[in-house]
């Protein structure tokens, strides 16, 4: 029986990581829940799935959902605060955590857990991309297991041979093909990009996700985080990494190798797979989702991404060559700007306008600890504030 913490568990992750869980009581029992603010939703799961604690964002938010609790009858401990959540990370009694809070909010907890040697699902990517070899000195030196959700670094993983401290080249790989849907859009002419709304901007034609990832997703600055993901996560070099657009959504990426053998993954877009995939490894287990129906699926399209009409992927690539603190500078600038653009404070095109002053201004350094980190994720958003007013 292994017992799982979820870090956001009222989130799109979240949700589908409990789905995946209730069909395997078995298998899983539920440590730990938490959310920021979604109190009422998080009463009815720990009503349903009664973990030993519930961690909120709030004081306030304590006191309701300690009092909803009550009233339903359940037993569970309400704890608020970033310490709490790294306690739940890291809580001797917790096996596997998943890594679900969307930005940077997530980096603190899913670095405990990682450094507390626990199996560390992750779907914050965030968090990687800001402390890259930070975290993966941490996942090494405490014997964490990591395990990509992001569904196509899940694919990845799925493709590659066991690496065991062995280099991609070693096992023989030419490239890793990171696949994307080029959102909603890919198609539209560039000149009315500007006028884009909010809702327009999270209608993804394919997947079902969280406000930021979904606008991350239109600008495709969640590829971009996604290269950034996968150099660290495989050491891949950034010119091993080929961004190749595939509207369809059924291959989530593939693997290149030196002898002309391309392997891939298919599946529904879904993300109850790349979670099941996780939890179980190396078991399988099921997850709710049915296979690819391939004849139904239609013909598979590819193309090369323009980064005239998504330069936030260009910033990215720049960042993971500028290295250092520099792709914890353009994740946070992009945080604001999104959220601006969410608030309808900014339009669609002043995302990448924004991050790429705020990368200009904002100088970049090595990474030496957390602290200093953080120190220059505010200073991103100091300036990213700045420039919004
Ligand atoms: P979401 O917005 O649906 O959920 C976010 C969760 O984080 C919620 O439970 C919320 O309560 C919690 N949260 C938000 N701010 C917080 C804060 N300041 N402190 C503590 N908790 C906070 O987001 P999501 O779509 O589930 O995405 C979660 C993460 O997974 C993101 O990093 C995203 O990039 C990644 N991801 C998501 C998908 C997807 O399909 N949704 C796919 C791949 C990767
Ligand atoms: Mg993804």
């Amino acid at each position: 029986m292994q017992q799982i913490t979820i870090l956001g568990s009222t989130g799109s992750i979240g949700v589908s990581t409990l789905d995946v869980l209730a069909r395997h009581p078995d298998r899983y029992r539920v440590y730990a829940l938490t959310a920021h603010s979604r109190v009422e939703e998080l009463a009815l799961q720990c009503e349903r799935f009664r973990p030993q604690v519930a961690v909120v964002g709030s004081a306030d938010a304590a006191g309701q959902l300690a009092h909803s609790l009550k009233q339903k009858g359940v037993m569970t401990v309400v704890e608020y605060g970033e310490t709490a959540l790294c306690a739940v990370a890291s809580a001797g009694e917790c096996d596997a955590v998943m890594a679900a809070i969307v930005g940077a909010a997530g980096l603190a907890p899913t670095l405990a857990a990682a450094r507390s040697g626990k199996k560390v699902l992750l779907a914050n990517k965030e968090a990687l991309v800001m402390s890259g070899r930070l975290f993966m000195d941490a996942v090494a030196e405490n014997r964490a297991m990591l395990l990509p959700i992001d569904s196509e670094h899940n694919a990845i993983f799925q493709c590659l041979p066991t690496l065991h401290q062995r280099s991609l080249s070693e096992c023989g790989v030419a490239k890793i093909l990171l696949t994307a849907s080029g959102g909603p859009f890919r198609a539209r002419a560039v000149e009315t990009l500007d006028t884009v709304t909010p809702e327009e901007a999270i209608a993804h034609p394919n997947w079902v996700m969280g406000r930021k990832i979904s606008v991350d997703s239109a600008t495709m600055m969640n590829k971009g985080l996604e290269v950034i993901e996968a150099h660290w996560l495989f050491g891949a070099a950034p010119d091993k990494i080929e961004v190749v657009i595939h509207p369809q959504s059924v291959i989530h990426s593939m693997v290149s190798y030196v002898d002309g053998s391309i392997l891939a993954q298919l599946g529904n877009p879904d993300m109850r797979t790349p979670i099941a995939h996780a939890l179980a490894y190396p078991d399988r287990v099921a997850s709710g989702v049915d296979a690819v129906d391939l004849v139904r699926a239609g013909p598979l399209a590819f193309e090369r991404p323009d980064f005239n009409r998504f330069p936030c992927l260009k910033l990215a690539y720049d960042a993971l060559l500028a290295g250092g603190t520099a792709p914890a500078i353009l994740n946070a600038a992009n945080e604001v700007a999104v959220q601006a653009f969410l608030d309808r404070r900014i339009g669609f095109r002043m995302i990448d306008r924004l991050i790429a002053q705020v990368m200009d201004r904002v100088p970049h350094g090595e990474i030496t600890d957390i602290v200093g980190l953080l120190e220059q994720d505010r200073c991103a958003r100091e300036a990213a504030y700045s420039f919004i007013q």
